[in-house]
C-alpha cells in the first residue's frame, strides 16, 4: 500500500471561510475570494496572525466540499496520514485532534501526525497548499489550489482545483 500525506489547513480544512468570518465579525470588512489571490494569508486578512491563535478556530473550521467521502475511499486504498505542522500555532494542537475525531471519525489516532517541520515526513505521495512543504518531499506531489498560490507555477507538483480533481488522480 502506497503511504499518501494529507495536509489539513487549505485541504482538509476551509481556513480562508475562517479568515472571512473572523474579519467580517472584527472590522466588518468582506472581502472577496478573488482579492486574496497571490497574496499569503497574513497579506491578504491583516490580522490572520490573531485569528489562528483564538480559540474555536481550527475547531469550527468548516470541512473542504467532498473531501469527507473522497477520504473514506483513500483511507481503503492507501496508507493515509494527515499531517498538520500545528506546532506553529499550539493551541491549534487539540483543536485540531477534536476536529478530525468530529469530522474524518473513521481515521484513527495513529493516522493523526500533529508536528513541525514536515521535512522529516516521508510517504509516496503528498498533498498539500504549500510549496514547503511539498519541494521537500521525495514523492508524487499534489498542490491543492488555494488563494495564496493560485498564480505561482506548479512546477513540478501536480495542482489540483478540488476534491473532484483529488478523487480523480489519486482513485
Ligand atoms: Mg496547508
Amino acid at each position: 500500500m502506497e503511504r499518501l500525506i494529507i495536509d489539513m489547513d487549505g485541504v482538509l480544512a476551509d481556513v480562508y471561510s475562517q479568515f472571512r468570518k473572523y474579519e467580517k465579525a472584527e472590522l466588518g470588512i468582506e472581502q472577496e475570494t478573488a482579492a486574496a489571490i497571490g497574496k499569503a494569508e497574513r497579506e491578504a486578512f491583516k490580522n490572520a496572525g490573531t485569528y489562528v491563535n483564538t480559540p474555536g478556530f481550527f475547531l469550527e473550521a468548516p470541512v473542504m466540499p467532498g473531501s469527507v467521502e473522497v477520504m473514506r475511499r483513500l483511507n481503503r486504498k492507501y496508507e493515509v496520514y494527515i499531517v498538520s505542522a500545528a506546532m506553529e500555532f499550539p493551541l491549534s494542537l487539540y483543536e485540531k485532534y477534536q476536529w478530525l475525531q468530529q469530522n474524518f471519525s473513521f481515521l484513527g489516532w495513529e493516522q493523526m501526525v500533529l508536528c513541525g517541520s514536515k521535512k522529516v515526513i516521508h510517504g509516496d505521495i503528498m498533498l498539500d497548499d504549500h510549496f514547503k512543504n511539498l519541494d521537500h518531499f521525495n514523492g508524487r506531489t499534489l498542490l491543492y489550489a488555494q488563494p495564496h498560490n493560485m498564480t505561482k507555477d506548479p512546477g513540478k507538483h501536480v495542482r489540483v482545483a478540488d476534491w473532484q480533481e483529488v478523487e480523480q488522480v489519486l482513485l
